[in-house]
């Protein structure tokens, strides 16, 4: 205010000396003029301070004029007048008027209007870039005195206040994007005089997508979903994306449009790229193209193409029986004829006869019904866990899809399975108990380790694989083999020794037919031989690692239920030439009961020694079937049987007969061989009610062990075997004459190896009379074997003549036993006597079997009985503790 004051002072002086300037210009002399001159007049500037003025001529040219009064010398014309303003550290001046035309004139001086300078007003501009036209900007402005504007777009506030300024920006949505600032804020201090700028600059910080989608009519919904950055979701409700256009305001980064078949009543269209990936990118709008084909016009059919229960290998057609008792997983596969998003229920019925035992409705496991079966995925097919109580023989199965007929489907005649809809048959067998006894075996001086604690480790693959019911475990006390090392290559044959006495000793124990031995043996190296089992037959061993254990255990159950081993190393022995598959796979579809996961047909047989095993359903079939015809049912009475009762025995009456009449003459008081007993038990009964004869046939020849007497019942006589057990007198009469089963040893690859072992009945006229043990396969009479009392056989040398065994005394037994931790040391005369088996003397259960005396047997505190073989009779002692 106080500088515009001191302008209007000064106002009167500057316009006297353009007066007195207008009067010399008015002088002129001869000739006529050729030029004319402007008078400038000045206003409003302070004292020495110049205007700076700029004349143009009409030729273009200029010239700068610094000073008020006359400028001559101008040819006639047009001319321009520009003032330029500019205080330099003042804030502006205003010049009025800034530009003004001038007519010279030759001769004449005109005047141009005077130009007034003024102080300028203070301004702010804001100037606001980036947005598109019509986008409205959110920026606020606020005033020195702390008021505030809102600005929108590039604006100007004229006068303004001097002081500090600023400004706040915030983003604002367009049509396709969001525009952010690039600076949130900003400030300026406005001098008097002065313009402050202010520039406020927004750019994109979102983009979009334009989706097409040609071939797809307007009338059906793409349903399409985009997925991007930080779990943005195209959603049913928010954001979906069903029809072409754009997709606005998306934040930058990688997005997945997912496209999927849409279906009309007679179309069905598919897009062509089920996904695609799109960047987006700030201040862009990128196209994405989803073409579409018709594919069809064909009417849907859906049906079910097949229904099946699994154990634990199965067929497509469901030809394989089941377990009864044991749950199994339900699968119904369907078919549609083209593709689709159909999602049927199916209703399952299981039936007994004509009631209904069970009724579930499965849900679709996916978004369409599949036009090829895939029996190797799981979520393919409808699929119920069918309990164990429902599985038995006689159940029935009927299926039907989209019992409601909730769904379009052009023939629903193949919805039901079977077709017709009559409940189909499900093969399901009852299968006989599993019977098994683990042995935990010592072979010097280290002991399988299988207890109640970890005996189901070696049960599990059995449980999942083997087509077997029931299982009965019992763990019975150690056993110690006359075995001393077992060897990774057996080449000590410790394993077979294991394994004959294994089957000795289930005959010993007097276990019924059905009861299988499972010897348990701990062993010092890591790869080699794993276990030996009888094919078929009732005794196998393994080793104690686990998990791999229970995979050789149940190989070797394998063998017992009567299983040749499955090529697939091509290292197998004695494989089965009519394994339908090659390379030893299973074949067929496997499923895990423990796990729920399918076993693909590509894992190999249980009986190979590949690894990755399953079973086959080959493998399971044939053992289900051995177990059903082997005598298992039922059998755990058979051994209560009397042998001589039994088909095949051949204990005739002239047998017998000729046995009175060889003994009938012998009398005597120790007629039961006992004479020179030690210690106590030395009643006849004491010494059990059988004779154990076992012992090997190798390629034919048989190997007798020697006999000895046990307290178990006779074994159960086989159906029908060549193999003949004899029990004859000193002068080669035969007392009995018995069919006894040698069972053939798996893994064995050089010989033809098996074992037998049987307790035949005793009594003690049998026992007057007994001389020798015969073993003879009635084929190969060459290849038999005798094994003769020791002690008779010394008497026949010492006198002539016929030799009643009961006259002839056993020689005294010399035994001495000695603890030694929970092993016990034995000693005893071996030379008359080859075997020593010893029993807990309190329960008469066998603890070893010993060839060598000064051997150590675990006992485990429990007291010691010996009985001694001389080879075909026995002795009982009973070491003094
Ligand atoms: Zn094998």
């Amino acid at each position: 205010v106080s500088a515009l004051r001191r302008l209007a002072v000064r106002l009167p002086r500057l316009a006297a000396v353009a007066l007195l300037l207008l009067a010399a210009a008015a002088c002129s002399d001869s000739g006529p003029p050729t030029t004319g001159a402007i008078t400038i007049v000045v206003t409003g500037l302070d004292a020495g301070v110049a205007p700076d003025l700029l004349l143009t001529a009409p030729d273009g040219t200029t010239r700068p004029v610094t000073a008020a009064g006359p400028v001559g010398d101008l040819r006639p014309g047009r001319y321009t007048l520009a003032a330029r303003g500019g205080r330099p550290g003042r804030g502006r001046l205003r010049a009025s008027p800034a530009t003004q035309e001038v007519e010279v004139v030759a001769g004449r001086t005109v005047a141009a209007a005077p130009v007034a300078y003024s102080e300028a007003p203070a301004v702010v501009v804001v100037t606001i870039a980036g947005l598109p036209a019509g986008t409205a900007a959110r920026v606020v402005l606020t005033q020195p005195d702390g008021g505030t504007l809102p600005v929108a777009a590039t604006s100007r506030v004229d006068p303004a206040a001097t002081g500090q300024w600023r400004f706040a920006a915030e983003p604002v949505s367009g049509e396709e994007y969001t525009f952010g600032p690039r600076a949130g804020t900003g400030d300026g201090v406005l001098l008097a005089g002065d313009t402050l700028e202010l520039r406020v600059d927004y750019e994109a910080i979102t983009g979009a997508v334009n989706v097409s989608l040609p071939g797809l009519p307007g009338t059906v919904a793409a349903n399409l979903t985009l997925t991007g950055p930080t779990g943005f979701t195209t959603g049913t409700t928010t954001r979906r994306v069903d029809a072409p256009g754009l997709v606005r305001d998306l934040a930058p980064g990688s997005y997945t449009l997912t496209a999927s078949p849409r279906e009309t009543a007679e179309v069905l269209y598919t897009p062509t790229a089920a996904t695609q990936t799109i960047t987006v990118i700030p201040g862009l709008t990128v196209p994405a193209v989803v073409p579409w084909t018709a594919t069809s016009t064909v009417a849907i059919n859906v049906g079910i193409e097949q229904v099946h229960l699994t154990q634990a290998v199965q067929r497509l057609d469901g030809t394989v029986t089941l377990v009864a008792g044991r749950d199994a997983l339900l699968r119904v596969f369907l078919r549609a004829n083209r593709a689709n998003t159909l999602r049927p229920a199916v209703r399952i019925r299981l039936f007994e006869g004509s009631t209904v035992l069970e009724t579930w409705t499965v849900q679709a496991p996916e978004s369409s019904v599949r036009t090829e079966l895939a029996q190797g995925t799981l979520t393919s097919t409808w699929n119920v866990l069918v309990p164990g109580a429902l599985v038995r023989p006689g159940l029935r199965v009927l299926a039907e899809a989209d019992p409601d007929a909730a769904l379009p489907d052009a023939d629903r005649s193949d919805n039901v399975w079977p077709r017709g809809g009559t409940p189909g048959l499900v093969s399901v067998a009852a299968v006989p108990t599993f019977n098994l006894r683990f042995v935990p075996v010592t072979v010097g001086a280290l002991t399988g380790n299988v207890t109640e604690a970890n005996r189901e480790d070696f049960l599990r693959a059995t449980r999942l694989m083997m087509p077997l019911g029931t299982v009965a475990v019992t763990i019975r006390a150690p056993f110690t083999s006359s075995a001393t090392e077992l060897q990774a290559n057996d080449g000590n044959n410790a394993w077979i020794t294991v394994l004959q006495e294994m089957n000795a000793l289930r005959a010993a124990d007097g276990a019924p037919l059905a009861t299988h031995y499972y010897g348990v043996v701990k062993v010092t190296y890591t790869s080699g031989v794993a276990g030996y089992g009888f094919v078929p037959g009732r005794a196998a061993i393994g080793w104690d690692y686990l998990p791999s254990g229970g995979l050789v255990a149940a190989h070797e159950w394998g063998h017992n239920f009567s299983r040749p081993h499955t090529r697939c190393t091509g290292t197998e022995d004695g494989a089965d030439l009519s394994y339908p598959y090659a390379g030893g796979v299973i074949g067929q579809w496997g499923w895990n009961a423990l796990t729920n996961a399918l076993v693909p047909p590509t894992a190999t047989d249980i009986m190979s020694y590949c690894n990755n095993q399953w079973i086959s359903d080959w493998t399971w079939t044939r053992v289900l079937n051995y177990r059903a015809t082997s005598g298992m049912v039922g059998s755990a009475d058979a051994a209560s049987g009397a042998a001589t009762g039994a088909p095949g025995a051949t204990t005739a009456g002239t047998t017998s007969s000729t046995t009175s009449s060889t003994t009938g003459g012998a009398t005597s008081t120790t007629a039961t061989g006992n004479a020179g007993m030690t210690g106590a038990g030395t009643a006849a009964g004491a010494l059990g009610g059988g004779l154990l004869v076992w012992g090997r046939v190798v390629d034919g020849r048989v190997l007798l062990e020697p006999a000895v007497r046990v307290p178990a019942p006779p074994t159960p006589l086989p159906v029908a075997s060549t193999l003949r057990l004899e029990l004859r007198d000193a002068r080669g009469g035969t007392l009995l004459d018995l069919p006894v089963e040698a069972h053939k040893v798996d893994h064995v690859f050089d010989r033809d190896e098996r074992h037998f072992a049987a307790v035949v009945p005793w009594s003690p006229r049998l026992e007057r009379a007994l001389a020798e043990v015969r073993v003879r396969d009635v084929r190969l009479p060459l290849g038999a074997a005798t094994r003769a009392s020791a002690a008779v056989a010394a008497r026949a040398r010492a006198i002539t003549g016929d030799v009643a065994a009961d006259a002839v005394p056993l020689p005294e037994p010399d035994v001495a036993t000695e603890p030694d931790g929970p092993r016990t040391r034995v000693r005893w005369n071996a030379r008359d006597y080859p075997l020593a088996v010893a029993l807990d003397a309190s329960t008469g259960q066998v603890m070893a079997f010993i060839r060598e005396p000064g051997r150590a047997i675990r006992t485990d505190g429990r007291p010691v009985a010996l009985h001694l073989s001389d080879g075909v009779r026995t002795i009982r002692a009973q070491p003094a503790r």
